[in-house]
This record gives structure tokens, C-alpha cells and sequence, in this order.
């Protein structure tokens, strides 16, 4: 038998009270959106579950995609069943025979939602339990924690079986927190702190400072590819790139070495603030982690946040580097992240940068240059896209085989 649908039970969102019905609506889109590779695959949701019918499509890279999305607990695949005592039976019967092996013990749990059905959940319980004795004369029955536990559900339209329960990646469904700006470069930990703000509901919008000629298309791809890795986790992303290069040229003429990476970092934290408040967003999302390098110390990181009074979510900025590369690996950030394209701060970047830059001093550099219209020629000039999922480059190979 083939998987038919895949019942999904929500996670913490069930604890949301009268929002419940706005996260359901959330979740449903952002699986709809991620599930969107999958051109067969149809979704609804109710104030319990919801439902995903395969519609033919292959249930394992669906059941991978779906471990991926925040604010779905535990999922269920299930074998839709004509709604017939005899076809349920048989049906029962034939799982028990394909999953049986020796000492294995199970139990029939029953539901009726359909409550014209011929049998009640108890007497389906006995009856189904006694044909599986019929086929599988050995096995063992179990009230309290059997391997197996085969659901049967019997609905309006016709009777669902399953019999396998697997974990969901929990979190709270993008986008129910609100909307946040990622300050993404291309390196490893600003994805990480995007992922890590997605898993809590935030619908984050990628920034990406460019600074071409300096930088390259490849660095820009980079950053767009990144984005792309997150989409698995909720859904479209709109990737924000900023044209930086003429604030870079004018920091490098007017400031001295030393506070080139101070002054860089207080124009995008500037530049995204701005787009945060067009856009609606309420925080910054951005990869600052506690370290030794000058652009992670605390006196650093308060020269660069003095531009702002937005909150500033650093998901990383307590974690070692080997946690974050951990953290990159498993979302499959990393391999993307080590490609060696420059990025805008590594070509302006001094070989010693003020580890403890005083504000009063970035003040004074700052008065040698039009900070405001810069922020806006560089507002007004920003590109919008949108990023979509897409299937990962082993599935694309696989259907350029078929093709062929
Ligand atoms: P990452 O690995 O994310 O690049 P990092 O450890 O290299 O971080 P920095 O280079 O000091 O740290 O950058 C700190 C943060 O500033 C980054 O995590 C990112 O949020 C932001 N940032 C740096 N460069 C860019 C850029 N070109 N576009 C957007 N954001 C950037
Ligand atoms: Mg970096």
C-alpha cells in the first residue's frame, strides 16, 4: 500500500488561545509554500490538524521537507481506505503483515468521526484487533506503550490507518512573531542567526550590503543562496540588496584605518533601521558574536548599536564558534558559507581595527560626511526580490535523469 496523506499535529501554537486560528492560517501557508516543489501536493487545516495529500507524489522527500517546518510538532503518513468494514479489515491486516516481526506488540486505536458508521470506536477496536490475530496468530497485544499503536480513523469521506508518529522541528510558525530585518553578509553566522529567529516565528527579511566592483557577483549569489537554504523553514524570504559602494568609498577617504569597520558597521546598522521602519519590521536580526576579533568586542558592538534604539535579536552572540558552524552544518548553510567570495567588510577591512572604538571619535569622522543623504541614496536604492524554495541540487539531478 501507498501513503495517501500525511496528518499534521501542531505544535506549540495550541497553547495560543484565541490566535490559534491566525497561527493555523500561518502554518498552512508556510507549508503550502515549501511544499510548493512538490506541484501535486495539496493542503488543508483545520482548528486540529491539517492535512497534506500526496496525490501520487513520492511520500519520503515530502516527509523530509515537512521535518523542516517551524510550528509543526509530530506528523503521521497515513493509507486512505474505502470506508467499508471489510476494506478496513484487509487493509489493517496487510499493514500488520508488511510492519510484523518477531515480539513486536501492538494495539488498535479507533475513532469515529463519522458516527453513522456501522461500528462504534470500541467494537472497531475488538474487531480489528481479532483480524489481525487471525493473520498474525503470534503477536502480542499491548494497552500501555505498544510498538506499534495503528490508528484508524473513520471520517466523512473515507477511513484513514497510520501507524508511525514522527517529530516535527517544533518552534512557533513563521511569521507569527512578526516581521524582523536579518542582517545577512555572506559568512556563517548570520544564517544561523537567521534560522535560529525563524525557529521562533520571526518572518525575516534578508539585507545584504553589496559593493560592487569591489565585490562580486558571486558574493551576491552567495548571499542569495543563503536565503534560499532558509526557506525550507517557513516559506518564501524577500532578500533586500542594499548598494553600499559609494558609502564604502567615502568611509575609506575620510576616516582613518582604524575606524573603517566601526563606521561601515553604524551605516548598515543605520541603512537596515531605515528599511526595518519602511517595511514594517520590528527588530534586527544580525550573526554578532562575542569574540577576540575587533568587530566582536562589547565595546564594539555599542559603537554600532549607539545609531540605533530598535532592538537588536544577536541569536549567536553567546555561542562558540564550533556551536555556530554546528548549527551550519545541520542546516546546510555551511558548505555555502565557506565559498571564498569577498565580501563588502573583508576588501575594506584594516588589518587592525579599533578594538574599542570611542564614540566620541566616530562622531567626528562621521561630521566629515553627508551621513543622511547617503543613507538615503542608498534607501532609495535598494532591490527587492523574493526568494523561493526550491528542490535541493540532488533532486534536480535526479529529474534531469528521468528526463533523459
Ligand atoms: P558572519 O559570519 O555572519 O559574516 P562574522 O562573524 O563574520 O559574521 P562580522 O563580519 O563582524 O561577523 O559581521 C557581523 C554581522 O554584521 C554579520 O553577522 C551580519 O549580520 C552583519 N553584516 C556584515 N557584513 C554584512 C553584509 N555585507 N551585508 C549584511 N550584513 C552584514
Ligand atoms: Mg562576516
Amino acid at each position: 500500500m501507498e501513503y495517501s496523506e500525511i496528518m499534521v499535529r501542531y505544535g506549540e501554537l495550541s497553547t495560543k488561545g484565541k490566535n490559534r486560528m491566525r497561527f493555523i492560517n500561518k502554518l498552512k501557508q508556510n507549508i503550502k509554500h515549501v511544499l510548493s516543489i512538490y506541484p501535486d501536493v495539496t493542503i488543508t487545516a483545520n482548528r486540529d490538524r491539517a492535512h497534506i495529500f500526496l496525490n501520487g507524489t513520492d511520500y519520503v522527500p515530502v516527509a523530509e521537507s515537512l521535518k523542516n517546518i517551524f510550528g509543526i510538532q509530530a506528523f503521521s503518513p497515513s493509507y486512505k481506505v474505502e470506508k467499508n468494514l471489510e476494506s478496513i479489515k484487509q487493509a489493517v491486516q496487510e499493514v500488520m503483515q508488511d510492519v510484523y516481526h518477531d515480539g513486536l506488540t501492538f494495539k488498535i486505536t479507533s475513532k469515529r468521526s463519522d458516527h453513522t458508521f456501522e461500528m462504534d470506536s470500541r467494537k472497531l477496536n475488538q474487531y480489528l484487533g481479532s483480524a489481525v490475530f487471525d493473520v498474525l496468530p503470534n503477536i502480542q497485544a499491548k494497552m500501555k506503550g505498544p510498538d506499534i499503536n495503528l490508528q484508524v480513523e473513520v471520517r466523512e469521506e473515507a477511513a484513514y490507518l497510520s501507524y508511525e508518529n514522527i517529530k516535527g522541528a517544533g518552534g512557533l510558525p513563521v511569521g507569527t512573531a512578526g516581521r524582523g530585518m536579518l542582517m545577512l553578509s555572506g559568512g556563517i553566522d548570520s544564517p544561523v542567526a537567521g534560522y535560529l529567529a525563524l525557529k521562533r516565528g520571526v518572518d525575516i527579511e534578508a539585507v545584504h550590503f553589496a559593493s560592487p566592483p569591489y565585490t562580486s557577483p558571486g558574493a551576491l549569489k552567495k548571499a542569495q543562496d543563503l536565503t534560499r537554504k532558509l526557506t525550507k523553514f517557513g516559506g518564501n524570504i524577500t532578500f533586500i540588496e542594499v548598494p553600499f559602494t559609494e558609502i564604502q568609498e567615502e568611509i575609506k577617504e575620510k576616516a582613518p584605518e582604524a575606524y573603517l569597520m566601526t563606521l561601515t558597521r553604524r551605516f548598515m546598522m543605520r541603512i537596515t533601521d531605515r528599511i526595518r521602519e519602511e517595511r514594517s519590521g520590528l527588530v534586527i536580526i544580525n550573526g554578532e558574536s562575542l569574540g577576540q576579533v575587533a568587530s566582536q568586542t562589547l565595546e564594539s558592538m555599542q559603537a554600532i548599536n549607539a545609531v540605533t534604539c530598535t532592538p537588536i535579536i544577536r541569536p549567536v552572540v553567546t555561542m562558540d564558534k564550533l556551536e555556530i558552524i554546528d548549527i551550519a552544518q545541520k542546516i546546510d548553510t555551511f558548505d555555502i558559507s565557506i565559498q571564498p567570495f569577498e565580501d563588502c567588510c573583508t576588501i575594506f577591512a584594516p588589518d587592525r581595527p579599533k578594538t574599542n572604538p570611542k564614540i566620541k571619535n566616530v562622531e567626528q569622522y562621521e561630521k566629515r560626511m553627508a551621513v543622511e543623504e547617503l543613507v538615503e541614496r542608498a534607501v532609495a536604492g535598494i532591490k527587492v526580490t523574493t526568494i523561493t524554495p526550491q528542490a535541493d541540487s540532488d533532486d534536480v539531478d535526479d529529474m534531469i535523469d528521468d528526463l533523459l
